[in-house]
């Protein structure tokens, strides 16, 4: 069986209205497709390509994907997935992968993968390359009525109105089409058409350094080297390169720097491949390569009319970390809801507009962070000297694998940059008064509080607090039962779903220490209080977008929250 994703389908376009088109099927666009699609809004993707995983990126599935993917019903996919349960999520600094290993951090397989997440999620991370995470996204997207998905289908451009945007769409056999939608959502990666249309500008910094990455089937590798399986090696020696694993056994992504202004033959790539394991006859098959720009930027605006951004057309960080498509799925998780609220007809604008300002925040302190895990790498010695086996190269080595250990397990130990975000200031949550908690980078302490994620408790009967959300908003009551008729009456007025929870008798309280809470579709805690006499009306007006606060009260300040990540 070939491990590349099988093309997607590029027949006619025959939805009828959609509520919203998708620009792009690469992860985040698929991932907009589900969540809008289980929503119940017609929607259409369009992809340029043909939906092959001809160069795969994004292996490194994050803690908060896995629980988005746990609602829609396709966590426990990743079991299924080529990639093997048992091999180690391992990451193994060496000199050459025929030299010294200098240190190695250790973290369990996919098979273990609620290890490291015990009692603070149902889920936890995974390594789960495209070939298979995609696939499985294409999956759920085709599995549902109201989703179209369309390859070889190219965005030209768009117009809108007060009405609708219009995507001018054709076909790679010249067939036209024009897609007309209240609502588009571009997904359509970091050169994104749509975005530069749109005159929007990326803030940031731009093209720091160039690489190159190779993706290479080396039948051998694991044999002939003396190290235990890793998930990525990080060579120093004669050069800076990461090889990361496609499939446990003899796929691999080769990734290094390029020097300025020069690129590489494909013999020249071969050749770097080989001095980088140490084995200068290794036989490897050169698949596919790409040259990319490393960048650390954010969209200056998300929302333009009836056109949003997500993923990489809103933001591009370097790939240290493996933030970039979590992001983008953090993005259309929190988008969906909102869309679907809207076109629904029970909400308000001032929703749409909390899209901006609650995740463009979050691409500041996730680029910088991603920015923060290079620029730490770089600061890795690679000095001729480490491969010396004599006593001078063995200290220059333990010099070394102590730098690795002080300065780089950061970048894997980041339970804080993948479940600590939170929408500080957001128009649409109701501030409780309490001061913000640290947003620590590698630790994660849960919090219901008014714009955090909504912490994970196991329930009576083994499911988790996450269980419960999603479709709608959910009312968790922990001591005695509000009076559900206000609740009902007001949600039900919005034309939105809202579910009252007993969790009185459960171990909620310690996690859940207010009264009431109320939780968004997107596990976000709205708004929390006490059983007496809340302001219903108001309430929901505020987390509706009905209502929001002034600006002036919810810009959020971005190099504050910043500044601990760098
Ligand atoms: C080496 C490397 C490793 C990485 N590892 C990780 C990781 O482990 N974890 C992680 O979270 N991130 C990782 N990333 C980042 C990740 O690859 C990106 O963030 C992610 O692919 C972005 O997804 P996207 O859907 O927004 O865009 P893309 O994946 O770029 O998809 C965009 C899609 O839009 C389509 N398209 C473009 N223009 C048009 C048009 N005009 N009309 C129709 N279709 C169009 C394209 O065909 C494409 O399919 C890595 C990146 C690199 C370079």
């Amino acid at each position: 069986m070939s491990v590349l994703a099988e093309p997607g389908p590029t027949g006619d376009i025959d939805i009828d209205r959609p509520d919203v088109v998708v620009i792009g099927g690469g992860p985040v666009g698929l991932a907009a497709a589900v969540d809008l699609g289980v929503r119940g809004l017609n929607v259409l993707l369009v992809d340029a390509g043909d939906g092959v995983a001809n160069y795969p990126t994004a292996e490194s599935i994050d803690a908060r994907t896995m629980e988005w993917l746990r609602q829609l019903g396709i966590a426990n996919a990743v079991e299924h997935s080529g990639f093997p349960e048992s091999y180690p999520r391992d990451i193994s600094f060496v000199t050459r992968l025929s030299g010294y290993e200098l240190a190695r951090f250790r973290r369990p397989s996919n098979g273990g993968r609620r290890e490291p997440t015990t009692g603070i999620s149902p889920e936890g991370p995974v390594w789960w390359p495209k070939f298979w995470f995609d696939t499985a996204l294409r999956a759920r997207a085709l599995g549902l009525p109201n989703v179209q998905l369309r390859y070889r289908w190219r965005c030209e451009g768009i117009s809108q109105t007060e009405y609708g945007v219009t995507a001018n769409l054709v076909r790679s056999d010249g067939t036209r089409h024009a897609a007309t939608a209240p609502y588009l959502v571009a997904c359509d990666g970091a050169r994104s058409s749509v975005r530069g249309g749109l005159g929007i500008t990326m803030e940031g910094s731009r093209a720091e350094a160039v690489w190159e990455g190779a993706f290479v089937e080396i039948p051998d590798l694991l044999a002939r080297i003396n190290l235990a399986p890793a998930v990525q090696y990080y060579t120093l020696r004669p050069r800076r390169s990461i090889f990361g694993s496609l499939n446990g056994k003899d796929l691999w992504r080769v990734t290094y720097p390029l020097e300025p202004g020069k690129s590489q033959t494909e013999d020249e790539i071969v050749a770097t491949i080989r001095e980088c394991i140490g084995i200068p006859d290794i036989p490897l098959v050169l698949r596919d390569g790409r040259v990319w720009a490393g960048h650390t930027v954010v969209a200056s605006a998300y929302r333009q009319g009836r056109v949003f951004l997500a993923g990489d057309a809103a933001h591009q960080m370097w790939p240290s970390g493996g933030h970039g498509m979590n992001t983008g799925i953090g993005d259309v998780h929190n988008l969906a809801w909102k869309l679907a609220a809207v076109v629904r007809g029970g909400a308000g604008e001032g929703l749409l507009d909390s899209y901006q300002a609650e995740r463009k925040p979050v691409a500041v302190r996730n680029t910088t962070r991603a920015a923060a895990n290079y620029h730490a790498d770089l600061a890795l010695p690679t000095d001729p000297i480490l491969d010396d086996p004599e006593a001078a190269g063995k200290r220059a080595r333990q010099a070394a694998a102590r730098q690795v250990r002080e300065t780089r397990e950061a970048e894997w130990r980041s339970l804080g940059v993948q479940l600590g975000y939170r929408y500080e200031g957001s128009p649409i949550v109701v501030p409780d008064g309490s001061v913000e908690p640290v947003d620590e980078p590698t630790s994660y302490a849960p919090a219901a509080r008014p714009g955090h994620r909504a912490p994970h408790v196991v329930l009576p009967d083994g499911r988790s607090t996450l269980d419960l959300f999603g479709a709608g908003f959910v009312l968790l009551h922990t001591s005695l039962a509000p009076d559900p008729q206000p609740w009902d009456e007001a949600f039900r007025a919005r034309r939105i779903r809202l579910d009252i929870v007993d969790a009185s008798q459960s171990q909620l309280a310690e996690a859940y220490p207010a009264e009431l809470v109320l939780v968004r579709p997107d596990g976000i805690v709205a708004w929390s209080g006490k059983l007496a006499d809340p302001d219903i009306a108001s309430i929901v007006e505020t987390v509706l977008g009905i209502a929001s606060r002034p600006a002036n009260e919810t810009t959020h300040d971005a190099e504050r929250m910043t500044s601990r990540w760098r």
